[in-house]
């Protein structure tokens, strides 16, 4: 089976619609939470996924917007955003971000968006950071979203543990490792420095994954950003890619 892994999408449709077409000819589309919140398409985006039959987990923004999540920590642009997006959606669209799953499992890899000690929250940067996610993993590949930035961590087969950031056109075999945590990076608002929609394949047959990145069109969503008023940065950031 060919899997289109996408995470974060934030509300950013321009985005959402090139990768999907990227991702034309995967089976199965896995959405890994943030569907909504920064963009200013809450309503379109958590639409499509739902008509293309994607099997989506929520995010910290997904709860957020629909008020079942404290926005305590967040800082003050995202906490507009998620305002704004909560007076955006659509009763039934808010209705299914609530009953999103946190986690979900296939033959060989799992989703969550953040970690398996804190599937909404926690976010994985570094080894330390993701320890407890190894030890609570149930298959040898857990792909994540959260940090918006795609790389891997990987048990090796003699135990010792290796990290890399991954780029554009990267692929390694999962089975070349013991496990392994791949952050796919955010389509939305990706924050590696490189402005394009960050998503990856995963071919299931010969357990090939690949990262992909596709430029979309920045301007249309900054301007539709600004006609809803939302925070100048949010608008900026997509441009730089951080
Ligand atoms: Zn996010």
């Amino acid at each position: 089976m060919i899997y289109g892994i996408i995470a974060d999408v934030h509300g950013n449709l321009e985005a959402l619609e090139v990768v999907l077409a990227a991702l034309a000819s995967a089976e199965k589309i896995v959405c890994l939470g943030d569907m909504v919140g920064y963009g200013p398409n809450p309503n379109e985006c958590v639409q499509k996924l739902r008509e293309i039959g994607a099997l989506c987990i929520a995010g910290n923004h997904d709860r957020a917007a629909t008020g079942d999540l404290d926005t305590r920590w967040f800082n003050e642009y995202a906490k507009k955003a998620i305002n704004w997006t909560a007076a955006q959606l659509t009763e039934e669209n808010a209705r299914y971000l609530k009953d999103l799953p946190l986690t979900l499992e296939f033959e060989d890899f799992q989703v969550v968006h953040g970690s398996l000690r804190q599937p909404l929250e926690e976010y994985i940067l570094n080894l330390s950071d993701a320890l407890p996610t190894f030890a609570r993993m149930t298959r040898p590949v857990c792909f994540i979203g959260h940090s918006h930035q795609p790389f891997c961590l990987a048990k090796n087969k003699d135990g010792n543990y290796d990290g890399k950031k991954l780029t554009d056109g990267d692929e390694f075999l999962v089975d070349d490792y013991e496990q392994a945590i791949i952050n796919v990076g955010g389509v939305g608002q990706p924050r590696d420095g490189d402005p394009r929609a960050s998503f990856g394949v995963y071919n299931s047959n010969n357990k090939l994954f690949s990262l992909r990145r596709s430029a979309y069109d920045i301007a249309t969503i900054q301007k539709k950003m600004k006609a809803a008023d939302l925070p100048q940065k949010l608008i900026d950031r997509l441009a730089w890619g951080t």
